[in-house]
């Protein structure tokens, strides 16, 4: 898997202080889309050893609420294992931290992915520009809908945080 960035005290992308991994790789293609340099699953450099520490290191700050996963699109079909790797390793170190992640595939079409369980919150739908809307919280556009991962497997309907 390649990525393009490790922001580590973002507050836009999920609640609180969190820390942003920004994988490459998309197939979405959403017109407007606001980081097309991400769609290339070729783009930015491979995560490597060193980025899986610096992510764990940035990770390790008690005013940390957690890891966000967007992109790209880190349920692009060659990213999964590896985030899913990564989602496990944070549950196992950071169990009191949570874990939000952004993809363009909706929930109906991931809901059942080994691992999905472990994820908090996922951000999912693609962004349709003539749907922008400003003033929603944490997505673009108001097809894209918020989802609290747990009570959602729980109770077999989407529920929105
Ligand atoms: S899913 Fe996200 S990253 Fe992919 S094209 Fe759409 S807006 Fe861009």
């Amino acid at each position: 898997m390649n990525y393009h960035n490790i922001t580590k005290e973002d507050m836009l992308n999920g609640e609180g202080l969190r820390v942003v991994l920004w994988v490459a790789g998309c197939n979405h293609h959403c017109k407007n889309c606001q980081n097309p340099e991400t769609w290339d699953e070729n783009g930015g450099i491979p995560f490597d050893e060193e980025a899986e520490n610096e992510l764990f290191e940035a990770l390790d700050k008690s005013y940390i609420s957690g890891i966000t996963f967007s992109g790209g699109d880190p349920l692009f079909p060659n990213n999964r294992s590896e985030v899913f790797r990564l989602i496990k390793k944070h549950r196992e170190k950071f169990p009191n931290k949570n874990i939000w992640l952004y993809t363009g595939y909706l929930w109906e079409a991931i809901n059942n992915l080994e691992g999905i369980e472990d994820i908090d919150v996922i951000a999912e739908g693609e962004f349709i520009d003539e749907l922008k809307d400003n003033n929603i919280h944490w997505v673009g556009s108001s097809n894209q809908r918020v989802i609290n991962v747990k009570e959602s497997l729980k109770k077999g309907e989407v529920v929105l945080i």
